[in-house]
């Protein structure tokens, strides 16, 4: 670390809420799939802070779109129309092949906002009695971090100390279709689930399982709602991890790279039948569907609408899970993922995930550890061939010294 770096961390650690535990890199600019720290150190970003920059840093397009708008104008709220929203609400919509579009900032304000639209749609549409709709969620899940959304997570860390907590909320095993089917009655208004689970280290279900959930919510009645904040729009080498499925969710959340790693841009993405309920005055952000927002998440639907993302994510996904499953037996206990976007596990007689993770950075090579052992690589999908070999040499090298 650098004079410099020193004092920049110093800085944060004196004067920032300590809820975070950052490598000690930091971080002055960024091109591609590659930043430079303040001492002009290179590393390669294998996080792409944790999907929001899937078109890298930079992105020709998508800074040219902003560079734009701040020119034009960035805010109006919504109690006027802007020129930017409708173009990108209908991109959208016709990204996800649906016809609405209720646009917010982060993940979280998403989440909250379809537990609020699917409650409102179970009293409204489908008749549960005044304030006994519950929604199933996912045992391991992640959703953010508001205190509704960690009133259904299962992890203790994000609770502790948090409560009193919202009711509604049913958990049930994740990749257990008989579980969910078991699980549901006639308050359930909807079934809230990550089609990989990200946070819990990159867990992919069981295949047949999303199929399962779409035909059982079907069944029932019940809204299925595919939270695609962190897995969708080009991470697993498609549009959306449920296309991977073939199955169509009623509600999409998406977040993250939505607003191209320039500006928070979130949204719920489905039908009129469900999205319709909101009316005027229920639900809002002052924020939500700015004009600059709107401009750079019309640039980012526009960059995956050819499909040459999500292509090149599948592709460049293969030589990465190549690469790293060939660690299988030498330091590597578990390798999981699908598209530009794995799962690593270490044995953990060797070392923690956060050991690699210092000694990968100090190689050049910027990950994250989650869940104690896991590591996962999520690299810009404009990243370089090589850069993926070189990504798993540097990880090769560090298990060897372990
Ligand atoms: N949902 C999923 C699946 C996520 O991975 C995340 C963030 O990691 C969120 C929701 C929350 O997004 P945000 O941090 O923008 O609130």
């Amino acid at each position: 670390t650098s004079p410099l770096s020193a004092d920049l961390i110093e800085a944060e650690e004196a004067h920032l809420t300590h809820n975070y535990h950052p490598l000690p890199v930091v971080v002055a600019s960024g091109e591609g799939a590659w930043v430079t720290d303040v001492s002009g150190r290179r590393y390669l970003d294998c996080l792409a802070a944790y999907s929001a920059v899937n078109f890298g840093h930079g992105h020709p397009a998508l800074v040219a779109a902003a560079r734009e708008q701040l020119d034009r104008i960035t805010l109006t709220s919504r109690a006027f129309h802007n020129d930017r929203l409708g173009p990108f609400a209908e991109a959208l919509a016709r990204l996800a092949r649906k016809d609405m579009v209720l646009p917010m900032n982060t993940g979280a304000e998403a989440v909250e906002s379809a537990v609020k639209v699917a409650r409102a749609w179970g009293y409204r549409v489908k008749g549960v009695p005044a304030d006994r709709a519950t929604i199933i969620v996912m045992d391991g899940n992640f959703h953010g971090r508001t205190t509704t959304i960690i009133s259904f997570s299962t992890d203790e860390q994000a609770r502790a100390d948090f409560g009193p907590f919202t009711p509604g909320f049913v958990v049930v095993p994740y990749g257990d279709a008989a579980a969910l089917d078991l699980a549901i009655d006639e308050n359930t208004v909807a079934v809230l689930l990550e089609p990989i689970q990200g946070e819990a280290g990159i867990v992919v279900p069981p295949p047949g399982y999303l199929e399962a959930v779409r035909e059982i919510t079907s069944r029932h009645g019940v809204l299925m709602i595919a939270d695609e904040i962190q897995s969708g729009l080009g991470r697993t080498g498609s549009t959306f991890a449920c296309d991977r499925s073939g199955v169509v969710p009623d509600l999409y959340l998406l977040g993250k790279a939505l607003g191209g790693g320039i500006v928070p841009v979130s949204a719920v993405v489905g039908n009129a039948d469900v999205l319709g309920v909101l009316r005027p005055g229920e639900h809002g952000s002052t924020f939500g569907g700015n004009p600059l927002a709107a401009a750079v998440g019309l640039a980012v639907v526009e960059l995956l609408e050819s499909g040459a993302m999500q292509e090149r994510a599948s592709i460049l996904g293969d030589r990465l899970m190549g690469g790293l499953r060939s660690l299988l037996g030498r330091g590597v206990t578990e390798v999981r993922g699908m598209g530009l976007w794995a799962g690593v596990d270490i044995d953990p007689s060797l070392a923690t995930g956060r050991e690699v993770c210092e000694l990968l950075m100090e190689r050049g090579v910027l990950v994250k550890d989650t869940h104690g052992s896991t590591i996962r690589f999520a690299p810009p999908i404009v990243v370089e061939p090589e850069d993926l070999d070189f990504a798993v040499e540097q990880l090769e090298a560090v298990l060897e010294e372990l």
